[in-house]
């Protein structure tokens, strides 16, 4: 089922445009390797609305963080996106980690 995301530098464009990030995890960086682990590869895959991270890969290249209804795909809000880019410094690539 199609879907599309409201991205809000480049306007209303298909999901085929985004990577999925997964779900939004809490991050502790003193937590023992396997909650680590467990946070970061393990989905829940809820069934329900649910906060996740999309990346626009050919669009502004930026992080948004939706809330989405995984039973219909309906995005019910924009939770937050990362900043523009600054050019020139190392913050200007916003690519995702390598895995
Ligand atoms: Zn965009």
């Amino acid at each position: 089922m199609g879907f599309k995301i409201d991205c809000p530098n480049c306007g209303s464009r298909s999901y085929h445009e985004f990577w999925f990030g997964g779900e939004l995890r809490p991050y502790d960086a003193a937590a023992p390797i396997e909650v680590d682990y467990r946070n970061v590869w393990l989905r829940e895959n809820s069934d329900g609305p649910e906060v996740e991270r999309w990346f626009h890969f050919a669009g502004c290249r930026r992080w948004l963080t939706l809330e989405r209804d995984t039973r219909n795909n309906e995005i019910r809000r924009l939770v937050e996106t990362s900043n523009p880019p600054t050019q020139g410094t190392a913050d200007s690539d916003n690519s995702p980690p390598s895995l």
